[in-house]
Order: structure tokens, then sequence, then C-alpha cells
């Protein structure tokens, strides 16, 4: 009998500080310089438990992400441990932490504003993040797209997510009618295949969060400008970073539009 609780408590000991070394050792954790370009940051799986509150903690996000492989689609509670980690890491944790900021900190509402009219039906999204397309050569579909389909093109109102300045706005042959607004902590915004303009955006324009860009579309999937009709209605966002080692970086918006249903504009149209 004796024996027999002594190995048990030599096991709980054993374990103890085992888990301790763990947490403490920095290789533990998958977590480095330039964690914010791998996929797994890229993919943003923030999942329900994150989206579903109004508002995000930084330092719960980062250290949740780090803890859980950098998916949060099945984690169902708030418990982690932004001390340790900042120990064990603290430079690469605060840049990764910046990363998340950069991102999120912007975003302010829902691409497409709630009808108040009950009659219209509401437009759908799913997580699409680089599933096959074949237009331009077989590519992974970076961004997401929210799906206007039961209504005709130029229907649905389009406004700006972030603050931010127009960099790009204009025909593009996969983007068709396209802007691509800078927010104010760098991410970069791209909506694309609009039926048309709310105005003559140029280049330097200044565009406040919830602004009325253009109307969602069909536009696209050709070098001839003013195509439409190669694929359903639906608003295409994209949203990009630049980091260390890219210009470019897309991301998965399919969370950050789930976090922005708390922030859905009402309109009447
Ligand atoms: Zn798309």
């Amino acid at each position: 009998m004796m024996v027999i609780l002594l190995f048990i408590l030599l096991l709980s000991f054993f374990h103890v500080t085992m888990i301790d070394y763990l947490y403490n050792n920095p290789t533990y954790y998958q977590l480095d310089a330039y964690t914010w370009e791998t996929d797994d940051f890229r993919s943003m799986q923030l999942g329900e438990l994150i989206t579903d509150s109004p508002s995000i903690d930084y330092d719960v996000l980062t250290s949740l992400m780090v803890e859980h492989s950098y998916d949060l689609t099945k984690v169902k509670d708030l418990t982690c441990h932004t001390d340790r980690l900042m120990t064990a890491k603290p430079e690469e944790y605060r840049k990764l932490k910046q990363a998340y900021e950069m991102v999120l900190k912007d975003l302010r509402y829902f691409p497409v504003p709630d009808n108040l009219n009950p009659d219209s039906p509401p437009v759908t999204y799913e997580n699409g993040w680089l599933d096959k397309r074949t237009y331009g050569g077989e590519r992974g579909h970076e961004g997401c797209d929210i799906m206007g389909a039961e209504m005709p093109r130029g229907y649905y109102p389009v406004i700006s997510i972030t603050d931010g300045i127009i960099e790009k706005s204009g025909w593009l042959e996969k983007g068709g009618w396209r802007i691509g607004i800078r927010a104010p902590g760098g991410s970069y915004l791209y909506y694309a295949h609009l039926y048309g303009y709310s105005r003559q955006w140029q280049e330097g324009d200044v565009v406040k969060a919830g602004e009325l860009l253009g109307f969602m579309g069909d536009t696209g999937y050709s070098a001839v400008e003013g195509t439409t009709g190669n694929f359903d209605v639906h608003l295409h966002v994209g949203i990009y970073i630049t980091t260390d080692h890219s210009e470019e970086l897309s991301l998965n918006p399919y969370w950050l539009l789930r976090y922005l249903e708390h922030y859905k504009l009402k309109y009447t149209y």
C-alpha cells in the first residue's frame, strides 16, 4: 500500500515539475518573430469564443492562439497563461500581439449594412479560405465572398469596414470594379466585383468607416471593362498586411467578418 502511495506521489511530483518545465521553456511554444507570416496566423481562426464577444482582449487572444496552435474554433473557455508566455518569449509575444492589433483594431463595420426592410434577404458567407479557383490559373481563394445572389446586381450597398485612404480603384481583370483602402494601422482592405461606385473615387481620397463605397455586383473575370455575369452576385472581401518578408500577405477575413456581425449598420434600401 505504502509503495503504491509513494509511487503516485512521485508520479504527480514528476508531472507537475515537467509541466512547469515545459511552460517555462521557450522552445515549448510555437511562437517566433515570424509567426505573423505563417499560414497559422493567416487563417485567423478566432472561433466563436472570440467573435461572440463585442470587444477583444489582445493579451487573451494572443495567448490563446499560441496555446491552442492558432485555432480557437473548438476552444470553449478563455483560460490562458499570458505571464508564462511573456516570460518565456517576451519579444516574440509582443510582436504577435501587435500583429493581431494591427489587423483587428481598425475593423469597425460589417461591409454590408442590414436592411430595415424585413422582406430583404440577408447576405450569407462561409469560410472558403484557400478554396480552389481556376480563373487566371489555378489558385487558392484569398478572401471571403459575401453572397447576395438572391437579389439583382446593384442592390446591396457596400460600406467601408475601416477608416482609411483610397489606394486603388477602377477595373481589375480578376476583381472587376474594385476598391482598395489602406487602414490607419497599415492593413489593406480590398473590395471586389462591385456593380458600381458611390462616387468617382481617386487615389488619396479619405474614407470613413461606414461610408458608402459602392454596390454589390458580379463584375470581373475579364480584361474587358464592365463585364458582368461570370459568377453569382457577391462581394469579395480581402485583407492584406505587409510583413518582414512580404509586401502583400493575405489573411482570412471570415472570422473577422463574424466578429463584425456585432457592428452592422442599418439602412433602408
Ligand atoms: Zn472571392
